[in-house]
């Protein structure tokens, strides 16, 4: 993108782009803004050491973008932004670079709000929060509000529901077999849904430690090396750790129907998308199955503040989804990873053109 920031803005459409610099408090920091039609822009706030300045603006730009898709694609009235904070080393941070960044946040009025990502933790949040309110995700006992993993979680059940309803004719997870890639922050949650619903649980991840602690914790679950999860005869496949797991050396070795995760970016390319679909494996496209905990975080917007019940029965709402994705998927004969970019941009078109009616100037 080096030296194209302008053509990149128009291919994609952004609207905006903030530098801000503290030097006293150690800010250099980008804010992508890429789409409020549907409303004001979120997104969380990466800190990381990047190889250059143009590859901090690309990424904050590219996960904004990232972030108008989960978004729209989750029904909610929000448009996609970014922060990222650009540092020399991972140790980098202090309460005035994270205060810094909220005043900067704060002087948009609302056109951007942030949260948790690489980087950046409940801590750091709260920093922000000292500076400005157009921040979400912080745990607070009073109204229930917690981390956001257990709502990811609980969505990702909902968008298997709906791929196993598809597949197998009923939406039980009873007696299914589910591979789980993963036992983190996610995957954790994830399992006990699972085994709340009956499903018969294979489980790999890379730190031995974790998994000891499932099995000791869970009765008649499997586990199975990390290199060899891919190859495991099950139902689902469920990708919960890393990115980019679905490409042309692992998709050719699953024995799986479906593959319904919560990882970020689990195609490799969009050709990958194609050999899933080629093969006749049932994606549940990455970004629509794991919004339940931006889903969570963006319920504190609502008039008179986060209500855990109501941001409930929004997570829950990742079963429609799927099942709308799918059915556009059936109707114009693609992979579902294009058609939930049909879903969002349907959207994003219609909500665009409504929004000319009733304009008084
Ligand atoms: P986490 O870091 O807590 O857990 C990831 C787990 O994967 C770790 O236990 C790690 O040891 C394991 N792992 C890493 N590489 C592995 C490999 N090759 N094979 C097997 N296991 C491996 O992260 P998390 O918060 O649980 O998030 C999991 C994924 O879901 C990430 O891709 C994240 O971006 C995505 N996601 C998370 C949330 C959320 O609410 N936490 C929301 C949306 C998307």
């Amino acid at each position: 993108m080096e030296g194209k920031i302008f053509e990149y803005v128009e291919r994609y459409g952004y609207e905006e782009l903030v530098f801000c610099h503290d030097r006293e408090a150690g800010l250099r920091a980008v804010i992508a803004i890429h789409d409020t039609t549907l409303g004001p822009a979120g997104g969380g706030t990466r800190r990381w050491v990047y190889k250059d300045e143009w590859d901090a603006i690309e990424d904050a730009m590219r996960l904004a973008r990232g972030m108008t898709y989960k978004y729209a694609g989750a029904g909610l009235n929000l448009g996609g932004g970014k922060a990222v904070i650009m540092v020399d080393e991972y140790g980098q941070k202090s309460e005035a670079m994270y205060r810094s960044l909220g005043r900067f946040v704060n002087s948009l009025n609302g056109r951007f709000f942030t949260g948790e990502d690489v980087g950046t933790d409940a801590t750091d949040l709260e920093y922000i929060g000292m500076e400005t309110s157009y921040v979400v995700g912080i745990p607070d006992p009073r109204t229930g509000k917690t981390e956001p993993s257990p709502k990811t979680a609980f969505g990702v059940l909902q968008g298997m529901r709906a791929c196993v309803e598809e597949v197998f004719g009923e939406e039980s997870l009873r007696d299914k077999t589910v591979v789980i890639q993963g036992t983190g922050n996610v995957g954790q949650y994830l399992i006990e849904e699972l085994l709340r619903e009956g499903a018969k649980l294979i489980i790999t991840d890379i730190d031995k430690g974790k998994v000891k602690k499932v099995l000791e914790k869970h009765r008649g679950i499997q586990a199975v090396e990390p290199e060899g999860v891919y190859s495991v005869g099950c139902d689902i496949f469920a990708p919960c750790a890393l990115g980019a797991i679905l490409n042309d050396e692992t998709i050719p070795k699953l024995k799986c129907k479906i593959v319904s995760g919560a990882a970020n970016n689990q195609l490799k390319g969009t050709e990958d998308g194609d050999l899933l679909h080629r093969r006749g494996i049932l994606y549940a496209p990455d970004y629509i199955i794991n919004a339940g905990g931006a889903v969570d975080d963006a319920d504190t917007f609502e008039k008179g503040g986060y209500n855990a019940e109501r941001a409930m029965k929004k997570v829950a709402r990742i079963y429609d989804n799927v099942k709308k994705v799918i059915s556009i998927a059936k109707r114009d004969g693609i992979p579902t990873y294009k058609a939930a970019d049909v879903m969002v941009e349907e959207r994003l078109d219609h909500i665009r053109r409504i929004k000319r009616i009733g304009k008084g100037w």
